[in-house]
Formats: C-alpha cells, sequence, structure tokens
C-alpha cells in the first residue's frame, strides 16, 4: 500500500504532474483483503460485478469506502448499480444514463459517473466511440440525479505498455474538450498496474490498481 502510493508519486513527480488518485481493484478479493487495505487508509475501491460488489459493500458497511463501479453495466442491472455505487466508470449509452438516472434513490446524493471511451476502436470493448462523447455528456449533463466527472478508457492491451501512450494521449485531449464544457469534469481514470506510469505522465487523475496492491487475482472460477 505505502509502496504504490510512493511509486505514484514518483511517477507524478517525474512528469510534473499532480499525484493521481489511487482506486484500488477490489474485483475477486474477499471482504477482508479490502479491510486491510480500508485499514491502511485507503477509500476508494473499483468492482467489476454489481452481485460481487454488493456483498463486500455489505460486510464493510459503515466505514465510508467509496465503491466505484468498473465492469460493463447491463441494462438490466442499473437499478441495483444506482443504489451500491457511488461512481459508475462504465457509461457508455443513453439507455443506460436514464436507467441509472431514474433509479438513483432520492436520499443519495447525485451518483458520479464517467463516460467510459473505446479509444482504439476496438470491435470487442465496451465504451463509447470518441465522437459520442459530447452527445453522451450532454445528455448526462441534463440529469440532476447524475454527476458527470469525466472518463475512463481502457487501451487496447499491447504486450508493450509503451505502445499504449498513443491512446492515454488520445484520451486526455478528449477530456480537456469536456472539461472546457462542464465545471463538474475533474477524473480522468486511465492505467492499470502495467501501465500507470505512462498513464500518469500523460495526464491521468485516477489510476485504476489491482495486481499491484492485492498480488496476483486467483484465476476465475478457483
Ligand atoms: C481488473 C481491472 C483493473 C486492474 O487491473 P490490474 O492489472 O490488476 O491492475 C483496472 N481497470 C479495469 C477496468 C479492470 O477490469
Amino acid at each position: 500500500m505505502k509502496d504504490i502510493t510512493l511509486q505514484l508519486q514518483n511517477a507524478a513527480a517525474s512528469a510534473g504532474r499532480p499525484g493521481p488518485r489511487l482506486l484500488a481493484v477490489s474485483k475477486t478479493q474477499d471482504a477482508t483483503a479490502v479491510a486491510e487495505l480500508a485499514d491502511a487508509g485507503q477509500r476508494a475501491f473499483g468492482e467489476n460485478y454489481v452481485q460481487e460488489a454488493a456483498g463486500k459493500a455489505a460486510k464493510l458497511a459503515g466505514r465510508g469506502l467509496e465503491w466505484h463501479l468498473i465492469g460493463h453495466l447491463q441494462s438490466n442491472k442499473a437499478p441495483v448499480a444506482a443504489a451500491l455505487f457511488d461512481w459508475v466508470q462504465t457509461v457508455d449509452r443513453p439507455k443506460l444514463v436514464e436507467a441509472l438516472a431514474r433509479h438513483r434513490p432520492a436520499d443519495r446524493p447525485p451518483l458520479n459517473v464517467l463516460i467510459q471511451v473505446n479509444i482504439d476502436d476496438e470491435a470487442s470493448k465496451h465504451g463509447c466511440q470518441p465522437d459520442d462523447v459530447p452527445a453522451l455528456a450532454r445528455t448526462i449533463a441534463a440529469e440532476p440525479r447524475l454527476c458527470l466527472r469525466g472518463l475512463m478508457a481502457i487501451p487496447t492491451p499491447h504486450p508493450d505498455p509503451e505502445r499504449r501512450r498513443d491512446a492515454f494521449r488520445r484520451t486526455h485531449a478528449l477530456f480537456d474538450a469536456l472539461r472546457a464544457g462542464y465545471p463538474t469534469v475533474d477524473t480522468l481514470s486511465m492505467g492499470m498496474s502495467d501501465d500507470y506510469a505512462i498513464a500518469i505522465a500523460e495526464g491521468a487523475t485516477m489510476v485504476r490498481i489491482g495486481t499491484a496492491l492485492f498480488g496476483a487475482r486467483p484465476p476465475k472460477g478457483a
């Protein structure tokens, strides 16, 4: 925990950038592992699946943790997600905007949302096209129960992380354009365990780190 925090600060300092927020990606980790990081001062946790997050959030209720959805969200799970999460980083279509806004409980603050951009135009990937960001942003900004905070991107996982730099750079340019139009936009979520230093150098304000924090994930189905 201390190590990774220091490494993020070093990466930011050597790039002349402010230190990013750390999102601890806790998918497949149990509530005990999350609690240990929370004890060490970590507050924001990222989960890929609504059901899995619900279990952990219930076990750790009252600890003031901030839960982020970073996995693809099916519209039929939007009602549960709207009540459970503090942030949804994977908003990529108008139908989801509408469902999240409609189901955000009245007693909670507006749900923070990031637009997920399919920055490398991968057919297999979720996220909207870069050209669709302005229209989707307008749809989100028109919803009082949602708060548009910025963009999230996952570049093509090329084995050489340096090859992802251009995608980070293009995402940052989209982010700058978005920020110019919306005062609530302050978050650019990009960078994972093997490429966070490059993402930070290219302007990430939040990095999503799993394995570098928790160690290797248990294989699926184990
Ligand atoms: C799993 C995951 C991460 C973290 O990946 P690591 O390589 O373990 O740091 C970040 N973002 C998303 C969207 C993920 O699914």
